[in-house]
């Protein structure tokens, strides 16, 4: 007999549990700092949404309040790149060919596996696989920066604004990603020059997003890639399921596996401390709590995603 899908509680009243648990734990985590406009940031707010693929929205906290959606960005910038060459959904593409898709078990943004493996980054959801998804984007948009940020619009339903005082700070405090483009570049693995695959990726990472935006903007890939509320396709359901099961094995930084085992929903997640994360044929989710665990991840967040796959289950394993 099969396990029929359960029926769900009272979202509303499931979150607003899921805050009282998970919001004190914030205060175990860091603010990241490496980028100094971050550091900035109010240690205790805390959103959450759980955005039906019928338009409900089930909220709790500071849910309307911006913040940089940094590497989740990723998610998106890799749905566009899928758009443009990935529609033939053959693997051994322009993409393909020069990021891979395994979990990197090594931090976000190291450059000690890209040295060992010739530039080829593991997966798009680290910082070296994200800067080659923009050297791939480059050649496919007029204007790869508009084109992440007109999907999100479209996939958010309303107008978004860049945070300019975290893309200058990230502009002046990005080594480790130059580094990383350098390196690629050395390896004949970079197309365009590094100063402008850089600035499509600082860019992304600046746009400024709030909770419940996110989470509307992360339902169609639980919806087959057609965007719930204009029906407009993103991606093909054979490109979504990729999309998200990239972010299922590597969305998370070197906690994927413990997120899987925790949580068991494709995640990505950002330093500024928010978590996307797809329930299929059901909704999008979006946490955000600013302090990090020692893996990246916003502390709080991942307690209550957590929280709230549990009492509702909604794992997919
Ligand atoms: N802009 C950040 C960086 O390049 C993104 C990191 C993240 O959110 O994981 O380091």
């Amino acid at each position: 007999m099969p396990v029929p899908e359960p029926s769900l509680p009272d979202l509303d009243r499931v979150l607003e549990e899921v805050a009282e648990i998970a919001r004190p734990h914030a205060f175990e985590g860091e603010v990241a700092d490496y980028i100094p406009a971050l550091a900035t940031a109010d240690a205790d707010r805390f959103g959450m949404a759980a955005v039906d693929l019928d338009g409900t929205e089930h909220v709790t906290g500071e849910v309307d309040e911006p913040f940089p959606i940094q590497s989740i960005s990723k998610v998106f910038s890799l749905v566009l790149a899928m758009q443009k060459v990935d529609q033939a959904e053959g693997v051994a593409n322009e993409l393909w060919s020069r990021v891979g898709r395994e979990p990197s078990g090594d931090p976000f943004n190291s450059l000690v596996q890209l040295e060992r493996e010739s530039g080829v980054p593991r997966n798009p959801m680290i910082n070296a696989g994200a800067l080659i998804v923009d050297d791939v984007l480059l050649d496919h948009c007029d204007d790869a920066k508009q084109a992440t940020l007109d999907l999100l619009e479209l996939l958010a339903g309303e107008p978004l604004e860049l945070n300019e005082g975290v893309l200058r700070s990230e502009q002046g405090a990005a080594h480790r990603n130059r580094a990383m483009a350098n390196l690629m570049a050395s390896f004949g693995n970079l197309t365009h020059e590094v100063d402008e695959v850089l600035d499509d990726y600082t860019h992304a990472c600046a746009i400024s997003m709030t909770t419940r935006q996110l989470a509307r903007a992360t339902r169609f890939l639980g919806n087959g890639g057609v965007e719930p509320r204009t029906g407009e396709r993103i991606l093909s359901p054979a490109l979504a399921k990729r999309a998200a099961a990239i972010m299922f094995t590597c969305g998370t930084y070197d906690a994927a596996g413990e997120f899987a085992f925790q949580v068991g929903l494709p995640c990505k997640s950002g330093v500024a401390g928010g978590i996307i994360g797809v329930v299929p044929r059901r909704m999008g989710l979006c946490v955000w709590s600013p302090p990090l665990d020692v893996a990246g991840n916003s502390l709080a967040g991942r307690i209550a995603l957590h929280e709230f796959v549990s009492r509702c289950d909604l794992s997919i394993v």
